[in-house]
């Protein structure tokens, strides 16, 4: 039973209101059990513009279908050495534009008079006297959890002085628009690696929403940063040479950036709960944390309404998920194969399906084994040991 505190500001402070905050909120204001709760939830920004493009795959409709801007039932891979037809059923490919997330739930709290929404910048989380607190723009206010997402300096420090992998996956992208139909809106380049891979695991997106508008990405995973105009002309002539396009406009551009790594971010200080990337929600051999924010923040929601305790530790089927992500870390930091062979290894011998299953660590141990068969045994067996063997040093 969780204690009943009448003396906290809140029951919830949700601390950063991007896509793991606003999830837990959604989930949460779902469960009648949880109606009454007092929500208070913080983010330095507005949130009113489109600063993330979310795909993710799933089998059925899901709790965000409404806000799904489009959807791919088939999806394409490149290599150098072949194209590949990814054959996804029961999957679809979907991608929310994050400013549907933030405009509905910005409406659905509207109608909430519990939950408050508060534009300020935390610079401090903690614990004092049986309480959560956040510090926000010089203020305290106290609940009985902290659901917090956001890098402070604790976090960032503690990242930066292990000696983990910290690959980078960055990106830029444009939306962009021809006047002459282009693009099958039915069909998502997955992975384009034709791409030159001077600088690392390198390959372009394409992402049709109709056939004259695609979100075209330049991806990388590597350590450092390119200007942002690098990214800009590498995109310039992936059009002009793979789609023959010249003639376009660029509606929008999305730049981000992804750790990959194998830091062992904390789950909780007391009852500051972490989560999102903040929490190693994050995948560390693909970026993707869409999905993983749904599974993991629909756990704490029912933790919360079976009065338990919402700190989701990791279970040892997560664990091996960990060490199969770290062994192609440390396949990919020590060049010992390239990304574009590994996935070529892996898209060429398996299913689709079973790819995109290990993917959301959700293969069955005979499944991981077909996977990791598919990938050079004297490569990744060393590299699998040496990661098991050096964890818990780290
Ligand atoms: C551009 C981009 C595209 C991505 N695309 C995909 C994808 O297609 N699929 C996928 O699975 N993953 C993707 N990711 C990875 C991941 O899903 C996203 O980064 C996701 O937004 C992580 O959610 P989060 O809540 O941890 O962080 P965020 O969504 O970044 O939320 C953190 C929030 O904290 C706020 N904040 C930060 N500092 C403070 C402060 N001091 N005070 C108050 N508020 C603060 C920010 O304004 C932000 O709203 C993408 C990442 C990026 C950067």
């Amino acid at each position: 039973m969780q204690p009943s505190l009448t003396n906290s500001d809140y029951d919830y402070i949700i601390s950063g209101a991007g896509c793991a905050g606003i999830s837990l909120l959604l989930h949460i204001l779902q469960e009648p059990e949880l109606q009454g709760k007092r929500i208070l939830l913080i983010d330095s920004t507005d949130k009113i513009s489109n600063d993330h493009t979310w795909c993710y795959w799933e089998e059925k409709s899901g709790f965000l279908e409404n806000l799904v801007h489009h959807q791919w039932n088939s999806l394409v891979f490149h290599s150098d050495k072949e194209t590949i037809s990814l054959k996804i059923a029961p999957y679809s490919y979907k991608m929310i534009r994050s400013i549907d997330l933030y405009a509905y739930a910005q409406n659905v709290t509207l109608k909430r008079s519990k939950v408050t929404w508060k534009k300020a910048t935390v610079t401090g989380l903690g614990n004092e006297n049986g309480l959560a607190f956040v510090v926000a723009n010089g203020v305290k206010y106290t609940a009985e959890y902290v659901f917090n997402s956001i890098m402070l300096e604790k976090t960032k420090l503690a990242f930066e002085k292990d000696n983990c992998y910290k690959l980078l996956q960055h990106f830029k992208g444009w939306v962009i628009e021809t006047k002459e139909p282009v693009f099958d809106a039915g069909e998502a380049t997955f992975m384009d690696f034709r791409v030159g891979q001077e600088l690392g695991a390198t390959f372009v997106y394409v992402l049709p929403v109709s056939a004259n508008k695609a979100l075209v990405e330049y991806t990388f995973f590597n350590e450092k940063l390119l200007d942002r105009s690098a990214y800009d002309t590498l995109l310039k002539d992936y059009l002009k040479q793979y789609w023959n396009l010249d003639d376009y406009t660029i509606t929008e551009t999305e730049y981000g950036v992804i750790p990959m790594t194998n830091h062992r971010f904390e789950v909780n200080d007391g009852n500051v709960i972490n989560m999102g990337t903040a929490g190693g929600w994050t995948k560390a051999s693909s970026g993707f944390t869409f999905q993983f924010i749904q599974k993991k923040t629909i756990a704490i929601t029912q933790a919360l309404v079976k009065e338990k305790s919402p700190i989701i530790k990791k279970k040892l089927s997560d664990r091996i998920f960990d060490l199969y992500d770290a062994t192609l870390l440390n396949v990919l930091v020590n060049k010992k194969m390239t990304g574009r062979d590994v996935f070529y290894y892996l898209f060429s011998k398996q299913k689709a399906t079973t790819i995109l299953k290990f993917l959301d660590n959700e293969t069955s141990l005979a499944e991981d084994l077909k996977i990791l068969s598919s990938v050079p045994t004297s490569i990744f067996l060393p590299a699998a040991l040496k990661e098991l063997f050096s964890r818990g040093k780290k």
